[in-house]
């Protein structure tokens, strides 16, 4: 990954010259509003403090160098990415351990506690809440426990599961899997970098949720290395022998320990994909669609609906102009739908199953009142499917603040929570702003909201901007009852919602967990669980 940025080094994203204009203008960006990143070596990192001997001998594999350090230093939010690129870090892990194996783990976390060193499990480190920075709390020192060594892929063929490392990347994982001929189904935006570990530790939702299911449905077992020991759950479809300690692992963010195995159901890689577009009149309209699709168990594997804003700013970004642009505007204006709600939606599995389940929805996108875009606009959102983190860099590179967030609620508040949190969000960023959001996980109660917004970014103010804007959007959240995060977790940023989100017996309870597993308050500190 980039050192300062998302993704392949090689990789950049061109926008279309009218649209940065555009861009420019809506905000009010002027020349000299960007970031020049630094180089790599300018950073300045906080002086290293000495690592014990005994988990140096422990560990086996430690890496100390500047760069090594820097590049398990920050995940990929705005803020983050604000700090790599000015080269200033108040954090970075003192060293870097790699072990090999979860037996590796095991001994680190051990020798870990007894020095009382702190320990930041780190995947892909594509966190955006802050989840893999190197907080020390009131331990000696901080080392960031790279898990890239674990990347092991066993198969089940007769039960369709596989038990997989922490360490495979998503695009290693799948293609691992291409190979027995299954998928996982799990694309979140961040597959490039994020891994298996850090997917289950997070509670990650891909882009295809609605058909193959969240990542944590698809976890049948999961291997908890702790400071204390080891905790397995046993490789079985179903249990009914008390509340789930699966559960109580997924999402724990290296707070409890480290995940050193996940099990997962897979399924048959699909035969066909078929992707396509409508246009929703409003928001409205098309989140009662959704709703529809999802509450008679009609929906597509993919379903994402767009506002109004999202809709005008993904086809100016897309840079839809000329023929093809007015070709679309005159068929929208005919239908009505001009200045609407795009919505993709997609299909996969066998031939004859994607046919009958997408004449099914198609019947009821068009009994809600859509109309239907066909499938060069389903075809062209699969292109770039993973190339908002790209453009993020390009925006950034021209002086714009980009961040996102989410969030979730049933269906009878989602109006009041967008309502909510958009409005905190405008307020904080001001008028020349864009505020916009996507319904991209639906369920039979209710769906998940996901905000993006762009503003010109004040030099040298960035991360107090941010922090208004977010901080504004997190009360909003709490005020409608809604939930802090749908699928980004928890990490430093949110740790202080976490009392509106489980109260303060819930609190106890997780610290409870926490305490018996990690005695010597080793691992992540200052993420998860609120500091008190
Ligand atoms: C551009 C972009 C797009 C994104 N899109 C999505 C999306 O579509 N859906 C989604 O759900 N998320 C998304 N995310 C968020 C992020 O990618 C996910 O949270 C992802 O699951 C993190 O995986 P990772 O391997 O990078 O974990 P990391 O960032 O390395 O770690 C995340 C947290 O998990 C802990 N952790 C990591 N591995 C382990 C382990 N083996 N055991 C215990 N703890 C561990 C870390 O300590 C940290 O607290 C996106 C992020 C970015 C930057």
């Amino acid at each position: 990954m980039k050192w300062c940025g998302w993704g392949d080094p090689d990789r950049r994203l061109d926008l279309p010259t009218e649209a940065i204009q555009a861009l420019r203008d809506e905000l009010g960006i002027v020349p000299g509003d960007a970031i020049e990143p630094v180089t790599m070596d300018a950073v300045e990192l906080p002086e290293p403090r000495p690592l014990p001997q005994a988990v140096r001998v422990a560990a086996g594999e430690v890496l100390e160098g500047a760069d090594e350090r820097l590049r398990r230093a920050a995940g990929r939010s705005y803020p983050d990415l604000v700090r790599l690129r000015t080269g200033r870090l108040e954090t970075a892990p003192d060293a870097v351990l790699r072990p090999s194996d979860a037996v590796g783990v095991e001994a680190v976390l051990r020798a870990c506690a007894a020095e009382s060193v702190a320990v930041v499990p780190f995947g892909g480190g594509t966190s955006v809440v802050g989840g893999v920075e190197a907080l020390r709390g009131d331990h000696r020192c901080v080392v960031s426990l790279d898990l890239s060594r674990l990347r092991s892929v066993s198969f089940d063929q007769t039960s369709l599961t596989v038990a997989l490392g922490p360490g495979l990347s998503g695009p290693e994982a799948e293609s691992a899997l291409e190979a027995l001929g299954v998928t996982l189904g799990h694309f979140p935006q961040s597959f490039e970098e994020a891994t298996i570990g850090g997917f289950a530790a997070t509670r990650s939702a891909g882009q295809a949720s609605s058909g193959y299911g969240r990542f944590d449905e698809l976890v049948t077992a999961v291997e908890l290395t702790a400071p204390v020991g080891r905790l397995r759950t046993l490789k079985i479809p179903h249990t009914a022998a008390g509340p789930s300690l699966r559960e109580v692992v997924l999402g724990s963010e290296g707070s409890l320990g480290v995940i050193t195995e996940v099990s997962c159901r897979v399924r048959p890689a699909p035969l066909l994909r078929l992707y396509e577009g409508w246009m929703a009149a409003d928001f409205e309209q098309g989140r009662a669609i959704v709703r529809d699709l999802a509450q008679r168990h009609e929906a597509p594997d993919v379903i994402r609906l767009s506002d109004e804003e999202e809709t005008r700013v993904s086809l100016e970004l897309a840079g839809t102009e000329g023929f093809r642009k007015r070709a679309l505007d005159a068929y929208l204006g005919l239908r009505r739908r001009r200045g609407g709600c795009l919505i993709i939606c997609g299909w996969e599995g066998e031939r004859e199953a994607v046919h009958r389940r997408r004449s099914l929805a198609q019947a009821r996108l068009r009994r809600g009142g859509a109309a239907a875009l066909g499938g060069s606009a389903g075809r062209s959102w699969e292109r770039s499917r993973y190339a908002g983190p790209y453009l993020r860099d390009e925006l950034m590179n021209l002086g714009v603040m980009v961040e996102t967030l989410e969030t979730a609620h049933t269906w009878s508040r989602l109006g009041e929570l967008y309502r909510a949190v958009g409005g905190a969000l405008r307020g904080a960023l001001g008028d020349r702003s864009i505020v916009m959001c996507h319904v991209s996980h639906a369920y039979t109660d209710g769906a998940s909201l996901y905000f993006t917004f762009f503003t010109r970014a004040r030099r040298g103010e960035e991360i107090d901007q941010w922090r208004a804007a977010k901080s504004a959007a997190c009360e909003a959240i709490v005020a409608c009852e809604g939930t802090i995060t749908h699928h980004h977790a928890v990490g430093r940023d949110h740790a202080p919602y976490m009392r509106a989100e489980l109260g303060e017996l819930g609190l106890e309870a997780l610290g409870a967990v926490k305490e018996r597993l990690d005695p010597a308050g080793v691992m992540n500190p200052g993420k998860l669980l609120p500091t008190p």
